[in-house]
């Protein structure tokens, strides 16, 4: 839709003359999906919402020509009648702190230039020319920042893990096999802003000894592929990949590598098993892929938001960095909010803000005026978590506290109308399809706990089968091959600790 707004909006101004003064220019997303398609106008930075076709009209003879501002395409807060022009006074977007997602909906992502004007590949300059290896490491180590795609191990010492395991040849793979249902985090920052993950990446391999990367992105993600393949292209043209970087005598290069939708792929050792063209199944560990991993060499998986932080924070050092987020977790989040909530869209939030905070003011609340009931994170392998624990923090720690987790990125709202024993079922569904086979807790074990969870639904539970629940579920939690299997349950688990009376009800309603 935004693609033909786009095209609708040239021709208009090409109708009009005014091809030479006035650029369209397509970015990536705002995050404000509820509100889109979405048209920024500048340099008066006025933010049009919902603009249809008829509407780019209007904007281009109003405002383009006239300079006046088109009132009725303004975004207003609910029950507020006045409307608001700016993108930063919108309560979407007041809380919101963009640093992986600071060039999306701002650069034409298929214009290097445009990235270069704000600072782009100026990290990587600076590792280059004035930065030893173990300097860079020690720089990110010091930033905090901490893996985004769910493990969340400290990428600085992943990086120097790598770095210590000599060997003539070394790795250095993006996973942008992006699975979680409902997340579109990963997708969003390499069609908004594939430099800052080309470079990061470069950067990673300096500082590990890598000359060769690879983007495993889904090949379910066509317009990410095509501005990935136009952007490693204009980065070598630009001298910035390939022999000799920055005169510095560095040799650097990207692919990509397509995966065909296996959500256990995300798994590093999965992906690395893909790559090779192997099955998508992971490994034991160890050997971990910093020791042993693509074509046996030392190799270092980040995620797509991992490395996206990675320029800001060698260009603002890290100790910019550490102002954002807690302790323990720095920096910011993105998250898929989505669900029963009045503005789902993309959101970067600063660590250790609450649930309440990002659900209430920046997501507007629960739509149709329910009642919240519940919020997943994580993914298909998170928790749902109750009313009463939303003013935890969000952070590592704190949601796997409560039988969350943060995972990729993933934020599901339920309301009052939702089961929490369907829910439930919905994920386990989910993990059961998803499962490799390769162990037997997750390939036996789920599929059990599918077919008591059936027997609940359908009226024919005991209370017997919810302790069968919690046995099988803390089983294939411990005793699975990988992260797919030791979180399955997860769903099912937190529901039955939040949500008991929920599955006794189901059990009742039998009787
Ligand atoms: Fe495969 Fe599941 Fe075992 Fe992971 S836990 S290796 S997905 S069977």
């Amino acid at each position: 839709e935004s693609d033909k707004l786009a095209g609708f909006l040239q021709h208009i101004i090409k109708s009009k003359g005014y091809q030479d003064e006035v650029l369209v220019i397509k970015t990536g997303c705002f995050g404000f999906c509820e509100k889109g398609p979405i048209v920024k106008v500048l340099p008066d930075n006025v933010f049009y919402v919902e603009v249809t076709p008829l509407d780019a009209k209007t904007i281009v003879k109003e405002h383009v020509i006239k300079g006046r501002i088109v009132e009725k395409l303004l975004y207003s807060e609910p029950d507020e009648e006045e409307k608001i022009k700016f993108q930063e006074n919108m309560s979407f977007y007041k809380k919101q702190e963009r640093i992986a997602l600071r060039n999306c909906g701002l650069i034409d992502p298929e214009n290097i230039e445009e990235y270069i004007a704000l600072d782009g590949y100026q990290a990587l300059g600076k590792v280059l020319t004035e930065m030893k290896p173990e300097e860079v490491i020690e720089l990110i180590k010091e930033s905090g920042l901490r893996g985004r795609g769910g493990g969340g191990f400290p990428t600085g010492f992943k990086w120097e893990l790598t770095y210590r395991n000599k060997n003539d040849k070394k790795y250095i793979i993006c996973n942008a096999d992006e699975g979680d249902p409902g997340a579109f985090m990963d997708r969003s920052i390499l069609e908004g802003d594939p430099h800052s993950v080309i470079e990061a990446m470069a950067i990673a391999g300096y500082a590990i000894g890598a000359s060769k990367g690879y983007i495993y992105v889904r090949a379910e993600y066509p317009l990410a592929i095509d501005r990935l393949v136009t952007a490693i292209k204009q980065a070598r043209d630009y001298g910035l990949l390939g022999t000799n970087v920055f005169e510095s005598g560095f040799n650097f290069d990207v692919d990509i590598k397509y995966g065909a939708g296996a959500f256990v792929c995300g798994e590093e050792t999965a992906l690395v098993n893909s790559i090779e063209g192997g099955r998508g199944e992971p490994n034991a560990k160890p050997p971990f892929p910093a020791e042993s991993g693509l074509y046996d060499k030392p190799t270092c998986v980040n995620n797509v938001e991992t490395f996206v932080n990675i320029p800001a924070i060698i260009v603002n050092g890290p100790k910019w960095y550490n102002k954002f987020g807690t302790e323990k977790s720095n920096g910011t989040k993105v998250f898929a909010l989505a669900g029963k909530v009045n503005n789902v869209g993309l959101v970067e939030v600063p660590m250790g803000i609450t649930l309440r905070e990002i659900i209430f003011d920046i997501g507007g609340g629960i739509k149709g005026n329910k009642k919240f009931k519940a919020v997943q994170t994580g993914g298909p392998s998170g928790g749902c978590i109750p009313e009463s624990h939303l003013d935890i923090s969000i952070d590592y720690e704190s949601l796997q506290s409560i039988g969350s987790m943060m995972g990729s990125g993933g934020m599901i709202v339920m309301d009052e109308d939702d089961c929490m024993v369907d829910i439930s079922k919905f994920y386990l569904e989910f993990s059961e399809e998803e499962s490799c086979g390769k162990c037997t807790p997750c390939r036996i074990g789920n599929k059990r706990l599918h077919e008591i969870l059936n027997k609940i639904t359908e009226g024919k539970g005991t209370e017997e089968d919810l302790e069968r629940l919690t046995d099988l579920g803390e089983m294939v939690k411990g005793s699975s091959l990988c992260g797919l299997g030791q979180s399955s349950p997860n769903p099912i688990l937190s529901t039955l600790q939040f949500f008991y009376d929920e599955y006794v009800e189901h059990v009742k309603h039998k009787n």
